[in-house]
């Protein structure tokens, strides 16, 4: 069989780049990267909700803490005074001695009690912090990795986009030299055909859909001029004859 005309040669050698080229698009778009980020994403928006209400709950056991210290104060001095007044012996009446003596007592377990509320919500206060260093830490893990993803990502997408283009620039150039007429089925084949519009014909078989072509088909494409445009009757794309004889 005799080979298709230089136009249609270059058709096949347009289709190689334009495969590449898609090739390329799927690279960038299924980038591992892109799965990790939004997952990241996800991660991060819950650590950041939780962490409002970490931070909420310590400023509020701070102002607990702050608030069990202050009910203390008045406590504690008077204890103190009473206290004075005994150790100066300036209550002489038995009665009034033993009265100042029972509240002195009183005082005591009011404090103890006191203490005993403030020692708990410092305790609360302490487990929240802690809850809220651990959120903070994990957030800034998820933020660095972020941006170790996105730091790969754009260097890949660059990278990609540059093999790109130059494919594109070898695509163009190889357009130019195909008739726009040819050109244009090409691109309308290869447009609703999965990017593929021409395909060589190696043996009997249509590399595009491969089909083996019947015989009559054959016989036609056989004697067909070099100009022919040859399409194969499965799937329709541009059928290029190499050259090569029929298997
Ligand atoms: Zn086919």
């Amino acid at each position: 069989m005799k080979a298709a005309a230089p136009a249609q040669l270059r058709l096949l050698d347009l289709q190689a780049e334009d495969t590449a080229i898609a090739q390329l698009e799927h690279r960038r778009r299924s980038l591992p990267e892109h799965a990790a980020l939004s997952e990241a994403r996800v991660v991060r928006g819950r650590l950041q909700e939780s962490l409002v209400g970490a931070r909420t709950k310590v400023a509020d056991l701070q102002v607990d803490v702050e608030k069990a210290e202050a009910d203390l104060v008045p406590v504690r001095e008077r204890r103190v005074r009473d206290q004075q007044r005994v150790d100066a012996g300036t209550v002489t009446d038995p009665k009034q001695l033993n009265a100042l003596l029972d509240e002195i007592t009183h005082l005591g377990r009011r404090i103890s009690d006191l203490e005993d509320v403030e020692l708990e919500v410092m305790e609360q206060l302490e487990i929240a912090t802690g809850e809220q260093e651990m959120l903070t830490s994990e957030l800034t893990e998820v933020e660095n990795s972020m941006r170790a993803l996105i730091a790969s990502r754009d260097e890949q997408t660059a990278q990609l986009d540059a093999e790109q283009t130059a494919h594109q620039g070898v695509r163009d150039g190889l357009a130019a030299e195909v008739p726009a007429d040819l050109l244009a089925l090409y691109d309308r084949i290869r447009a609703r055909a999965g990017n593929l519009g021409a395909a060589a014909l190696k043996g009997r078989r249509c590399s595009g859909c491969q089909l083996e072509l019947t015989p009559i088909a054959l016989a036609g494409y056989l004697d067909a001029p070099a100009d022919d445009v040859l399409r194969c009757e499965e799937c329709e794309r541009i059928l290029v004859r190499t050259g090569a004889d029929p298997a």
